[in-house]
């Protein structure tokens, strides 16, 4: 009957349910020694600029693997960490990780000039904020230059006053700002005006088919017209073909990042640089 097989449904469901929260569970669990057992390591995918292709900032990824779980991807772990508040202690070894790497960086023929770094709405939340910024900067050694943030447009719309601050001090501090994942969130366009981020990042799902689809490549160059309008520099997010980076350039976008220009490696990987051993 009907009702039976929408018992049926309801029971498949929740089966997976279940066993989604089941995983949810264990990654918690293992998330909570990953710092100590040293599971984590960041990537770095390099970010050129469009015209020349010259390497100019760097985006630091998160790797996270664990004995019993394996490879686990950050779009798995990283709301499970966010969920649960965890977050707040891996988003400092990231900081710190980085810092670390960029005042390794320093100086070196090739190295990028800047490493952009994903933080969430609770670490931008968190009144400790700025000062685990400057517990990474003091420890490194690195100049405040060298490190960007990054925050998606939820950060802005959940938490705009605070925001708002923690960007100015970030930016009186020296560090750079950028807006991630441009066009997937909620915030209209007259909303961005109240925050003054250095750079916006327009998501790969805009820049995927701008060769093929008038309506795509419309709304990327209203994009970057915006962005450009607003005083912010523009990155274009998973840039996969020549023609794609060509029609970005043309359009006036600052900076290329994708699979194109290269894939996010291991520090010692990218290009004409020395690889570091870890703290
Ligand atoms: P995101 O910040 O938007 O990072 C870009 C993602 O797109 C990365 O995935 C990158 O590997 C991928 N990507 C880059 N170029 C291409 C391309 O040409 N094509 C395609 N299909 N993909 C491309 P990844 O490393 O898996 O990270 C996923 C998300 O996890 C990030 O998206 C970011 O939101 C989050 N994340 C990563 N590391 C951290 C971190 O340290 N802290 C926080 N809070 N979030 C992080
Ligand atoms: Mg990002
Ligand atoms: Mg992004
Ligand atoms: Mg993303």
């Amino acid at each position: 009957s009907a009702k039976d097989a929408g018992r049926n449904r309801y029971c498949v469901f929740e089966a997976r349910m279940s066993a989604q929260s089941r995983d949810a569970l264990l990654i918690d669990e293992a998330l909570q020694q990953a710092i100590a057992r040293k599971e984590f390591r960041l990537v770095y995918q390099p970010i050129v600029e469009a015209r020349s292709r010259r390497l100019c900032k760097v985006e630091a990824l998160l790797r996270w693997t664990n004995p019993a779980l394996g490879f686990v991807p950050p779009d798995r772990f990283i709301p499970i960490a966010e969920e649960s508040g965890q977050i707040v202690d891996i988003g400092a070894w990231v900081l710190q990780e980085a810092a670390r790497q960029a005042h390794a960086w320093a100086g070196q023929a090739g190295a990028p000039g800047c490493i952009s770094v994903n933080v969430s709405a609770a670490q931008l939340t968190d009144p400790d904020f700025m000062a685990t910024v400057e517990d990474a900067l003091m420890r490194s050694g690195a100049a405040a230059s060298m490190l960007e943030v990054e925050m998606t447009e939820r950060v802005l719309i959940e938490e705009a006053d605070t925001v708002i601050r923690v960007i100015e001090a970030l930016h009186a501090r020296g560090l750079g700002s950028s807006l991630d994942d441009f066009g997937t969130g909620y915030s209209s366009l007259s909303y961005l005006t109240r925050f003054h981020l250095r750079t916006l990042k327009i998501d790969r799902a805009f820049v995927n088919g701008i060769e093929h689809d008038a309506r795509n490549l419309a709304l990327v160059r209203a994009i970057i017209a915006m962005g450009h309008s607003l005083g912010m520099q523009i990155v274009a997010e998973g840039v996969e073909t020549e023609e794609q980076a060509s029609l970005l350039a043309d359009l006036g976008c600052e900076y290329l990042q994708g699979y194109l220009i290269s894939r996010p490696l291991p520090p010692g990987e990218l290009p004409g640089l020395t690889t570091t051993t870890e703290a």
